[in-house]
């Protein structure tokens, strides 16, 4: 229940606001566990709207591990929009924690959760409101830890300014192992606390300790969440969620996700099916999603799928599943996957031609996509939606004319079969270089290039009538790219954008191009020529001593490999020793 005294304190300010529900809690499936009984209280902070962040799985997990244990709480406060900060300004208020109303400061840990470069102002901003001091060297023993977890700590030097501690890999035993400590240590001096912070595995306490490795979590049952709030109003992934494996054994080249979530563990099936049931009874939701970087590669997915769709039947419970790889496709699985709603599917070709998915290692012919695409068409799909890199490292224009002749291929196979034309979407998005990735050298295109080529795509238009190409912001990619590689010099850059009132940036409309032009003249920095850099092979890159297991001979020679058009093999099929079971003492798991 949602207490009369803070109704009382800020009902003006709710009442205004454009959407008072992102800040009341109290949803249903929520812990509000009693806040002054409890030994440690964890704040969990994510840097996006409410609506954002409450679809996040890590902070699912998060949240009810640590509400299960005895002594522990965990809350949860979400980026306020532009309307409730200026409210809050107004009638002279403070910001408070979603469940217990409290404010932040009271919290023995702030964990924010950086999921993307573009929310770093939105951090800052947000520790400004909390009333906590910018940078960790001037809080002092009254202040929670400031901690951050999430893949954009692969790199977390821009961040290193603004954070207390960062948690490198899984959070599943870390986060206990945090608050463990300074259950411990209450009367510790912060110093002290810091210090055994730095102690623990997966650990990255900048001043405290020079290295860190990654954690890496058994996946359980007990580990996975069965319930988890429910939002007021329909938030972006508004429905149950099973993690149906963690880790990609694909390694495409660009993608950060595969390689530092390595090795893939697979949950096994028995727990996937009784997990769908107890969270969809649990929230009554009517649909959940099975959730991995690369669904349709589980050993027992089709499995999986008809043991679910037999469990299910005619409860009106429906699953979905994320894009389709057009190698492992079949038809059965897609069938089982959506049902009778035949609305769209998605397939990740990434780039056009072949030279270019051997150099990004997509291990995927045209044959297949296509294949795949026409099977759709045949029993009953007319939307696909297709998904596309550009900018990619040693692309060039025949790889982009690539694209139009690959939908336009399908459209000829249409033709000849008396088929109709499907309508296609194709996401267009801009190669970012990455650490810890086999790409995290190459260099970004500069924005000429990007438009460009985007221009060329769209002239084709009158070729792909039935195709509509959506593309990413080129400069939003280009400032991605910036932080995602970025050091000293951008963590400045950062403070500079938060004092020009930077805020919410992962929404392109609030991402304002004149103060970037400003902050670069009065810090003397050219983003586009940081980007556009290939960095060298020969020198240690900053985020070294970040150890995601991944030997760095490895990964210079699956760049040397893209150069020669060389694909490898996924690790699925077969070890490439990439490094991270020896080096993380850990295994591979697979449901088979
Ligand atoms: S060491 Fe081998 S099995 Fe383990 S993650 Fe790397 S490629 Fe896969």
């Amino acid at each position: 229940m949602i207490d009369d005294n803070f109704l009382k304190e800020y009902s003006q300010i709710l009442y205004k606001t454009e959407r008072p529900s992102r800040y009341i809690g109290d949803e249903f499936a929520s812990y509000d566990k009693n806040f002054d009984n409890s030994d440690v209280k964890f704040l969990f902070a994510f840097p996006d709207k409410y609506e954002i962040g409450i679809s996040n799985f890590g902070h699912k997990i998060i949240y009810d591990l640590i509400n299960k244990k005895e002594g522990f709480l965990c809350d949860r406060i979400y980026a306020p929009d532009f309307d409730f900060i200026n409210l809050l300004d107004k009638y002279n208020k403070k910001i408070y924690a979603l469940e217990s109303k409290r404010k932040p400061k009271d919290f023995d840990v702030i964990g924010f959760s950086l999921q993307y470069e573009m929310s770093y102002t939105t951090v800052l901003k947000m520790l400004e409101l909390f009333d906590i001091p910018l940078f960790s060297k001037d809080r002092n023993g009254s202040c929670p830890i400031i901690l951050a977890g999430g893949p954009c700590c692969a790199n977390p030097y821009p961040m290193i300014p603004y954070i207390d501690i960062f948690v490198i890999g899984d959070g599943e035993e870390v986060n206990i192992e945090v608050l463990e400590v300074i259950k411990n240590n209450k009367n510790n001096k912060r110093e002290e606390i810091l210090k055994k912070l730095s102690e623990i595995e997966g650990i990255f306490a900048p001043g405290y300790n020079q290295r860190a490795k990654k954690r890496v979590a058994e996946l359980t049952f007990e580990n996975h969440p069965k319930n988890s709030p429910i939002p007021h109003f329909a938030s972006i992934h508004d429905r149950a969620v099973v993690e149906l494996r963690r880790g990609c054994g694909r390694l495409c080249r660009f993608c950060q996700a595969s390689h530092i979530n390595l090795p893939i563990r697979e949950r096994k099936k028995e727990d996937i099916i009784k997990l769908a049931e107890e969270y969809t009874k649990n929230t009554g939701y009517d649909e959940y999603s099975l959730l991995s970087l690369s669904s349709n590669d589980h050993s027992k997915i089709e499995e999986i799928l008809t043991e679910l769709n037999c469990h299910f039947k005619g409860t009106g419970i429906s699953v979905s599943l994320p894009s389709q790889r057009a190698d492992k496709f079949s038809l059965n699985l897609a069938k089982l996957a959506c049902g009778e709603r035949k609305a769209s599917i998605t397939i990740a070709p990434e780039a056009g031609s072949q030279r270019m998915r051997d150099i990004i290692n997509k291990n995927l012919s045209e044959k297949q996509i296509i294949d795949a695409t026409i099977s759709c068409i045949k029993n009953g799909w007319s939307k696909i939606k297709y998904y596309f890199i550009i900018g990619l490292p040693f692309e060039n224009m025949d790889d982009i004319e690539a694209i139009v002749k690959l939908i336009e291929n399908v459209n000829l196979i249409c033709k000849k079969e008396g088929l109709k034309y499907p309508n296609i979407t194709c996401s267009v998005s801009i190669f970012v270089p990455k650490p810890h990735t086999p790409f995290q050298w190459a260099r970004q295109n500069t924005l000429f290039e990007i438009e460009e080529k985007i221009k060329y795509l769209k002239n084709q238009k009158n070729r792909i009538k039935n195709a509509k190409l959506n593309f990413h912001n080129p400069f939003v990619s280009m400032l991605e790219a910036f932080f995602a590689r970025g050091g000293k010099k951008e963590s400045l850059f950062l403070y500079e954008l938060y004092k020009n009132g930077c805020y919410l940036e992962s929404w392109d409309e609030n991402i304002k191009k004149e103060i970037y032009s400003e902050v670069e003249k009065k810090l003397n920095i050219d983003i586009e020529k940081e980007t556009t850099q290939e960095l060298s092979i020969e020198k240690k890159l900053p985020w070294e001593n970040i150890d995601f297991g991944l030997n760095r001979t490895w990964l210079m020679n699956e760049y040397k490999k893209a150069y020669k058009e060389i694909s490898t093999i996924p690790c699925e099929v077969k070890c490439s020793n990439c490094g991270v079971c020896t080096n993380l003492k850990t295994k591979k798991v697979l449901d088979c």
